[in-house]
């Protein structure tokens, strides 16, 4: 699909040097080294979208007053681009995030970004970036869209001006010293998301309602915060930024259901096709906290994984909770968690046959 809009282009006159660039890709770490170019795109409520631009990455000047700073009109999304063994760059179902891009825009009563702008947008900034796109195992070139509410106002009302933009951040691999699983905090005293609230919607206030949780989970020696339901505290929702999966003795691979208060994750759900594709009974369903514990002492429950989009899958060890503490599958990465693990990346690597066309060539 491709949007009315075209992208105007006006390259940076001054990009970095190929030695700069390989010195910063040597170890880029995570979100903290930024490629030559940025996409910008301008709402307006009386002109629909105006002015897509790749131009120069560079710094934002704004009003004391942008109402996105007071009252948190602020979405984002997460996605990668990939590197493949014939030398091209592909990417991993940009649709589903321009969708959800969409979703979360309507969730916060902003104006939509037509899908089209949003995958255009993608495509020419990776093209523009693409020697920023790393090639070792693992590595990735991710790319964070995100849009905000700019009118100069401190009246509480949806925006009438948005600003979109796109940029992108060469990704290290995540566990560069082989799979490890991380250690979880159930969190009993905060929550997430609400039924009614914006759990569904990547908008930035949740993460920031996030930030103390981690923290007390961190004052208890684990990586992650566990999240569960706002009313009983009982039933598994998510941990941290990810989705997760419990593998049964049986063959069942369950994810908690998507119940609004959820974030859907495309990792979660090419997961639920990919794990029926290997034979395992993928299904969604409800798991509390009890269960959980119980399920690893009696061996009913005998893995389980996070999975998103900038770790892809990610074992889970170590329990914690104010009552005290297990160990699923011995803090070692469980068969079926590297298989899926696995799988996936080698369809995002190329590696592996896409049968479900989820790889879109840039
Ligand atoms: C982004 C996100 C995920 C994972 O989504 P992916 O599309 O797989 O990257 C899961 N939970 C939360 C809260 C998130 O923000």
């Amino acid at each position: 699909m491709t949007s009315d809009l075209t992208i105007e282009l006006a390259p940076s006159q001054s990009p970095r040097s190929a030695e700069e660039r390989a010195r910063l890709l040597q170890d880029p770490g995570f979100g903290q080294v930024f490629t030559d170019h940025m996409v910008t795109a301008h709402y307006a409520a009386d002109r629909g979208w105006y002015d897509a631009r790749l131009g120069p990455y560079a710094p934002l000047t704004l009003d004391p007053a942008t109402s996105a700073l007071h009252y948190g009109q602020a979405i984002f999304e997460g996605l990668k681009a990939y590197h493949q063994p014939d030398g091209g760059v592909a990417l991993f179902r940009p649709d589903q995030n321009a969708a959800r891009f969409q979703r979360s825009a309507r969730r916060l009563a902003m104006a939509p970004l037509p899908q089209g702008l949003f995958l255009d947008s993608v495509r020419e900034l990776v093209r523009a970036d693409r020697d920023w796109v790393p090639t070792a195992p693992g590595e990735s070139l991710y790319l964070r869209p995100l849009q905000f509410a700019t009118d100069p106002f401190l009246g509480v009302r949806p925006g009438k001006e948005y600003l979109f933009l796109l940029f992108a951040s060469p990704a290290a691999n995540y566990f560069p010293g082989g799979v490890r699983p991380v250690s979880v905090w159930l969190s009993t005293e905060f929550t997430r998301a609400a039924p009614g609230g914006t759990g569904e919607a990547k908008c930035a206030g949740n993460y920031a309602a996030s930030l103390v949780a981690q923290a007390q989970a961190a004052e208890q020696g684990c990586d992650q915060v566990v999240w569960l339901d706002a009313i009983e505290h009982k039933y598994v929702e998510e941990m941290g930024g990810m989705n997760l999966y419990f593998v049964y003795s049986d063959g069942r691979l369950v994810t908690p259901a998507l119940t609004g208060t959820l974030l859907p994750g495309v990792t979660r759900d090419s997961i639920l096709t990919l794990a029926r594709d290997m034979g395992l009974d993928a299904v969604e369903g409800r798991i509390s906290t009890e269960e959980w514990e119980q399920g690893v002492a009696d061996g009913t429950i005998c893995e389980v994984f996070a999975c998103g989009t900038a770790a892809v899958v990610t074992p889970v060890g170590e329990v914690k909770h104010a009552h005290g503490s297990f160990t699923v599958t011995d803090n070692e990465p469980g068969a079926v968690t590297l298989k899926v693990r696995e799988s996936l990346l080698g369809i995002q690597q190329g590696t592996a046959p896409d049968p479900h066309g989820w790889m879109t060539r840039v």
